[in-house]
């Protein structure tokens, strides 16, 4: 039985190609409020799925979907994750292309959801057997890991990801998973120290204090009270939490065993963990200028824990050395400074041990052979985001978000043009909005606000904040996309202060705060407390320090050079493959059911770029099907084709079109398929179908 786009999940329009009007944002928003409001949270536009957070479970994911979606025609089932991923897994697996799965949406919109049920659909329909089934445990299971150590509660969402997160499965020729790789993003390492009014810090801290038995806890010298420990309550009072962090530890710690971590390597990841804890308590009073610890003995369990020396470290925490050209120079800390210290090292411990985690759970994922595997990727990653307050975070989340949309454009014009040569169809030129300027503005060498970052916290002398913003006032004012607050004379200006500067980015305008820049940019850690973690004989500890020392030998990179570097690398790996959009939208601000805020998702369907989306798509034709598909559809219109056409098809849709009396700048002719400009024309057709 052959399903049709007007025969099933008949609210609203399940393409908003097929809008009338496709640039009005009102309907297509309209749309999909209609839909959501019948539980349907799928629409598409062209081949882009758009996905509306539900906040409640929908029976739609169960075998019996799987069953549904499993080698089905993309365009002739009701829109469905499954169904863009089914269409990916085929391409893959039927003509060996490379494929990517690209997810975005702002925090809450369902992007890990999301790519949790892409990796479903694959491990039920690939083979259960053996090896196979071993490697999809762990694929599946890396999550529960990387989610403790990585994922948080926000004000937007219980469980979200403070990391990005691309996930490489590997398959081999009979379309099996054979193996995996992760990368991961600009980890919020700073929530390791503080978190805002209602946050928490990262979830294996309450795991383990709720989870572990009570002589884990006793090696660990930990108690399990939260209010205990300062990094958690700053001092005030925690509220429990319906988070059931007793269960999680305890399916994050089977997934370390699925995971092959031993016993040394899970004893190891806690202590590393308790060792933060236990230095966040760690308070200083000042002396004529000079910072005193107030509490030795934590001092002392932090070094059992993580295995280094206490003196050295007692030192690195009240004192920094300093290498001249002509000697080395130590001086005391005040207390401020001390602070700074004892933060620094509890975010880069974190920060390092998360990084470890990434690549050990690689290691467990290699496959045993790794020649002639296909790829797919699965890309969850922060979307573009306008805070209240905007830092350096923003700028770097922002970026990447720049640079995907123009691998967007690249690609979805790269697919259309492709498809209108094999098709043989003329190929206009579509107009559309090139980002390629907003890129530059950010990333270019010797002219761009990276550049400038960089330049600034390597100059000699005094540079701070207020001198990186007047440098970038002044060399980037020229540019379009860049407001200072001198600029005159716009609107935009008006309300920004002067610590502050703006950038257009394609999505709308953000306001960025200089403060902080500087210091995370350089991501200080003073030498003395590197070299206390680098002799450390934890040996997680003692690799991820080496490393990064070795690594950062001459000059090290800033952070924000790192961040681009990496997401350079992400780009030249997603260019080489076909991608599949999934675009998520948040209905509204209370992780509440069947509540649907439209000036909410409105803002939401512009920062995603959905309407230019539609445009590039609309810009072309709206509709394509084959043409066995199309008369198989409507051959009842024309006595010639009914009920059964002799001939060839494409002969048969040129009979139905000329009876239907289409214009002929309406639709052309391709070799395989029929491609008509405007829906209007095909809901014409439909309604002489229906009629009959
Ligand atoms: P993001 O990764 O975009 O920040 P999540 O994927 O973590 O967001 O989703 C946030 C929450 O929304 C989930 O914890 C879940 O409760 C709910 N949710 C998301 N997608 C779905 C879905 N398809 N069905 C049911 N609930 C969902
Ligand atoms: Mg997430």
């Amino acid at each position: 039985m052959e399903h049709h786009l007007f025969d099933r999940d008949r609210v609203g329009l399940q393409d908003a190609v097929l809008l009338e009007d496709y640039t009005n944002e009102n309907a297509f928003v309209d749309n999909l409020s209609k839909r959501f409001k019948e539980n349907v949270i799928y629409t598409y536009i062209g081949p882009v799925l758009v996905s509306v957070n539900p906040y409640k479970e929908l029976n739609i994911y169960g075998p019996k979907d799987v069953k549904e979606y499993n080698n089905k025609a993309f365009f002739e089932v009701p829109p469905h994750i499954f169904a863009i991923t089914d269409t990916s897994y085929r391409s893959l697996k039927e003509e060996n292309r490379e494929q990517c799965i690209l997810i975005s949406g702002e925090s809450g919109s369902g992007k890990t959801e999301a790519s949790k049920k892409v990796l479903q659909y694959i491990a039920e329909v690939t083979d259960h057997k053996g090896q196979v089934e071993r490697v999809k445990d762990k694929l599946l299971f890396s999550n529960p890991i990387l989610e403790a150590f990585g994922n948080a509660k926000t004000g937007k969402n219980d469980n979200s990801s403070r990391f990005g997160k691309y996930m490489d499965i590997q398959f081999n020729y009979q379309g099996n998973p054979v193996g995996g790789n992760i990368l991961n993003y600009l980890l919020e390492k700073s929530r390791v120290i503080t978190q805002m009014p209602g946050e928490r810090n990262f979830h294996i801290f309450y795991q383990l204090l709720s989870g572990a038995s009570h002589e884990e806890l006793e090696r660990l010298m930990l108690k399990r009270n939260i209010s205990t420990y300062y990094y958690l309550s700053h001092g005030e009072k925690v509220n429990i939490d319906k988070i059931n962090d007793s269960k999680n530890f305890c399916d994050m710690k089977k997934a370390l065993n699925t995971l092959e971590f031993s016993e040394d390597e899970q004893n190891e990841m806690f202590s590393i963990i308790s060792a933060i804890l236990h230095l966040g308590n760690i308070g200083f009073s000042e002396n004529e200028g000079m910072a005193q610890i107030l509490k030795p003995d934590l001092v002392e369990t932090v070094s059992k824990l993580l295995k280094c020396d206490v003196l050295q470290l007692k030192k690195a925490l009240t004192q920094k050395t300093i290498e001249t050209i002509r000697d080395v120079v130590t001086s005391p800390l005040n207390r401020e400074l001390s602070i700074y210290a004892r933060d620094a090292l509890a975010k880069a411990i974190y920060d390092r041990l998360f990084t470890w985690l990434v690549q050990r759970v690689n290691s467990s994922l290699q496959p045993t052979r790794s020649n002639n595997n296909v790829v797919m990727g699965i890309l969850d990653i922060y979307g573009f985001e306008i805070l209240d307050k905007n830092s350096f975070e923003q700028l770097c989340i922002n970026y990447c978000n720049e640079k995907l949309q123009q691998l967007f454009i690249d690609l979805t014009l790269k697919s259309e043009q492709e498809e209108y040569m094999k098709e043989g169809i003329h190929w206009q030129n579509i107009e559309y909005f090139d980002n390629k300027l907003i890129c530059d503005l950010i990333e270019e060498k010797h002219k761009g606000l990276i550049s400038f970052m960089d330049e600034e916290c390597l100059r000699p002398g005094d540079p701070n904040d207020m001198t990186l913003l007047e440098k970038l006032n002044e060399r980037l004012s020229y540019h379009p996309h860049f407001i200072s607050h001198q600029k005159a004379d716009t609107k935009l200006q008006k309300e920004m202060k002067r610590d502050e500067f703006k950038v257009i980015h394609y999505a709308g305008a953000v306001t960025y705060n200089i403060r902080g820049f500087m210091e995370k940019n350089n991501d200080l850690l003073f030498r003395d407390l590197r070299e206390a973690m680098t002799i450390s004989k934890n040996s997680i500890i003692h690799s991820v320090f080496l490393e990064a020392e070795q690594r950062s030998k001459k000059r090290p990179e800033t952070a924000i050079t790192q961040f681009k570097n990496s997401v350079n690398n992400l780009m030249s790996i997603l260019h080489t493959k076909e991608p599949a959009y999934i675009r998520c939208i948040k209905p509204n601000e209370d992780k509440r059911a069947g509540i649907f805020d439209n000036d909410l998702v409105k803002h939401q369907v512009r920062y995603l770029g959905l309407m230019e989306n539609l445009r590039v798509r609309r810009a072309g034709f709206a509709y394509r099907r084959t043409y066995e598909r199309f008369l198989q559809r409507y051959k009842c219109l024309s006595e010639q084709t009914w009920p059964n056409y002799p001939g060839n098809p494409k002969d048969g849709v040129q009979i139905l079109v000329r009876t239907l009396g289409y214009d002929s700048e309406e639709y052309q002719m391709g070799r395989t398929k029929i491609f008509i400009r405007h829906p209007k024309t095909l809901f014409r057709t439909e309604d002489v179908f229906q009629m009959k």
